[in-house]
């Protein structure tokens, strides 16, 4: 039988089913999986470590660290892992594994639920037996599987607070899907690379959202801060006002003062094209980069990364900003 580790993050899938929801201690969470889901064993040789059990709106870049820490040490152990986490911020945890742990030698899938596992109507034993059963084939990246589908997991995005198909991946097609059968689609990523930990990231990065009627001058204290990345999560192909409240002056103070102005967009699908209007070719002008179909989450996540990797060379980060390192962005 193939060795499957499951690792415990948190999240709403070991929580109790009463309101507010609240986390069981971590060392509760074992007995509390074996009690629901005791045919997992005839799946798979099981593991369970529970790293910890946090609300994942709790979670923070050194728990991601740990989370890579704990796969590296064990990879030669397991031909797969599956680490249940809170939904709110999974897709955040699957972009920072996907860049910590490049060329993964097995399957690294995050899973969670919307309904308590102790709930009679949930959907967390569903989620977590299909994921340990895809756990076993031989897709070797970060993924996220949530409802019936397999996504990558540095192109998903959470977009429901309430449904059971509460991830999609907008940019990239999903990997797998389950129903009567299990269809694994073939466009998973071979490893290109040696399988490495890469830790080291920055906390120096900001993030807001554009809107019409945004006042430039709410932003001036980021261009003195110790901010070294902004993204702006922009309009359709990457365009802000030029216009009134032009935000023109403020990336090029961003420019100036030494920092990257970063360009994603509030359109889900598609890309930032920066060429496109001249909004955007303004900005780009200014020293404003745009982010390709990248997600804001993973954008964030990549700068953290990379500023992680590169402190002092913000041309490397710029560079590779727009290359595919676990490809989450499209050449
Ligand atoms: N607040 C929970 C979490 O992210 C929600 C969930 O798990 O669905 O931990």
């Amino acid at each position: 039988m193939k060795k499957i580790l499951i690792l415990h993050t948190g999240g709403t899938f070991g929580m109790l089913p009463m309101l507010p929801r609240q986390t069981l201690a971590p060392g509760k969470i074992a007995e509390h999986i074996t009690a629901f889901v005791p045919e997992l064993t005839k799946i798979a040789d099981i593991d369970f470590e529970a790293v910890f059990n946090l609300d994942s709106a709790d979670m923070q870049p050194h728990h991601w660290q740990t989370i890579a820490e704990y796969i590296h040490r064990r990879v030669h152990d397991y031909d797969g892992f599956v680490i249940i986490h809170g939904t709110d911020s999974m897709v955040y945890t699957a972009a920072a594994l996907s860049f910590m742990l490049p060329n993964p030698p097995c399957p690294v899938i995050l899973t969670g639920s919307q309904r308590p596992l102790a709930e009679i109507r949930t959907d967390a034993r569903g989620n977590l037996v299909n994921s340990v059963e895809l756990a076993l084939h031989p897709i070797r990246e970060v993924c996220i599987f949530f409802g019936t589908r397999l996504f990558r997991g540095n192109r998903a995005v959470k977009i429901s607070s309430t449904d059971f198909t509460a991830f999609e991946s907008p940019n990239y097609p999903h990997i797998a899907e389950v129903g009567l059968d299990i269809r694994v689609f073939g466009n998973h990523r071979e490893p290109r690379g040696k399988f490495e930990l890469v830790p080291g990231l920055s906390g120096e990065v900001l993030a807001f959202s554009f809107f019409p009627g945004l006042k430039p001058e709410y932003l001036d204290f980021l261009t003195k801060s110790s901010v070294k990345a902004v993204v702006i999560e922009a309009l359709g192909m990457g365009n802000v006002s030029i216009k009134e409240n032009s935000l023109l002056p403020f990336v090029t103070a961003l420019t100036q003062a030494g920092k990257l102005a970063v360009i994603t967009s509030q359109s889900r699908h598609g890309r930032v094209d920066l060429s496109c209007y001249e909004n955007g070719l303004l900005i780009q002008n200014a020293g404003g980069v745009g982010a390709g179909d990248m997600t804001t989450e993973t954008t964030l996540v990549k700068l953290m990364h990379l500023l992680g990797q590169y402190p002092d060379d913000l041309e490397t980060v710029r560079e590779r900003l727009k290359v595919p390192l676990s490809g989450e962005i499209s050449s």
